[in-house]
């Protein structure tokens, strides 16, 4: 990349609940940010976006801004199709209707894509140039990243990795299927399984918190932590499932790194090391040698991050 080429540029990642912006330097530095709260509403959700970038530009000079978004995306009509947890923002040409309000060369990405160039660039993945990001958290969100490019597919839907099916007839998916890997490894299929686990093992300190309230995914976490045995056995189970699905990866991309992020990791080690031992029995060497399952680094500024570094300028060149 020539120097004369790099400038700031707006990334801003779009949650169901909350709004993220953030100006970054070339160098990937966050100069600026700011956040506020997602609405619900096609109207004010835009209204935001724009007063987000706004906002967190102002005094600085900026190349691009990228906006990414939770959902699946039709690349060419820049269009989320489905978004199961911010319906508001389906069905709108989001380049064209933000655009003349930034003002600025706009890019609209998948949250889970920028995810996973955010690490690839400047974090975990740093180095690689094939790497698998998985985004473990109320579901599960993937991003491919091969020879240095990320992979789309067809539509710019690509990478889907949270619903691929693991288990023919397991749980049923907030998609419809039954038994995606998000339904068996996911912040939420780890809280359904602890309840059940909790009803089996009333003793043990899971079942003892289960009498009091509804269990969830990071009460999991915390009574593994403090030695519980149906709570380690719990994070273990859904460890295995998650390295199932991680061994198909392994055979199918043939990644350097598979750098696991979200808020569900807060669970760390004590998924990853069941998720190891099932790569290591079930994807083919070398592959299943060369791949180091990693911890995501770059923490709640991923987003913005990923984002950012995925902006472009009117030419459709990348910034950073
Ligand atoms: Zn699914």
């Amino acid at each position: 990349m020539d120097a004369g080429w790099a400038m700031n540029v707006v990334g801003v990642d779009v949650g169901a609940t909350k709004i993220a912006a953030g100006v970054i330097s070339p160098e990937g530095e966050v100069l600026s940010r700011m956040r506020c709260p997602t609405a619900k509403m096609p109207e004010k959700l835009l209204s935001g976006i724009v007063r987000a970038v706004l906002e967190v530009k102002d005094g600085f000079e900026i190349g691009g801004v990228c906006v990414a978004v939770p959902g699946l995306i039709l690349s060419q009509e820049s269009m989320v199709v489905c978004s199961p947890n911010l319906h508001a923002i389906e069905g709108i040409r989001l380049k064209d209707e933000l655009e003349s309000e930034i003002k600025l060369p706009l890019t609209i990405e998948n949250d889970n894509s920028a995810a996973a160039w955010g690490e690839f660039r400047f974090g975990a993945g740093r180095g690689t140039n094939h790497l698998v990001f998985v985004g473990l958290g109320t579901g599960i969100g993937g991003g491919v990243v091969i020879h240095g490019e990320l992979l789309r597919g067809a539509q710019g839907s690509g990478g889907e990795l949270g619903h691929v099916t693991i288990q023919a007839t397991g749980p049923r998916c907030a998609c419809g299927n039954r038994g995606c890997l998000e339904a068996l490894a996911s912040g939420s299929a780890i809280g359904r399984r602890a309840r059940q686990v909790a009803s089996e093992k009333p003793a043990s300190a899971l079942g003892c918190l289960a009498a009091e309230r509804k269990v969830l995914g990071e009460d999991v976490t915390r009574l593994a932590r403090e030695g519980d045995e149906a709570a380690l056995s719990v994070l273990e189970e859904a460890g295995r499932w998650l390295g199932i699905g991680l061994a198909g990866f392994v055979n199918i991309f043939n990644p350097e790194a598979i750098v696991v992020g979200g808020g569900a990791m807060g669970a760390g080690e004590l998924m990853l090391a069941s998720a190891r031992q099932e790569i290591r029995a079930r994807a083919r060497p070398p592959a299943r040698d060369l791949v180091e399952v990693r911890e995501a680094t770059l923490g709640p500024d991923s987003g913005v991050l990923g984002a950012a570094a995925l902006a472009k300028d009117a030419s459709g060149r990348y910034l950073l």
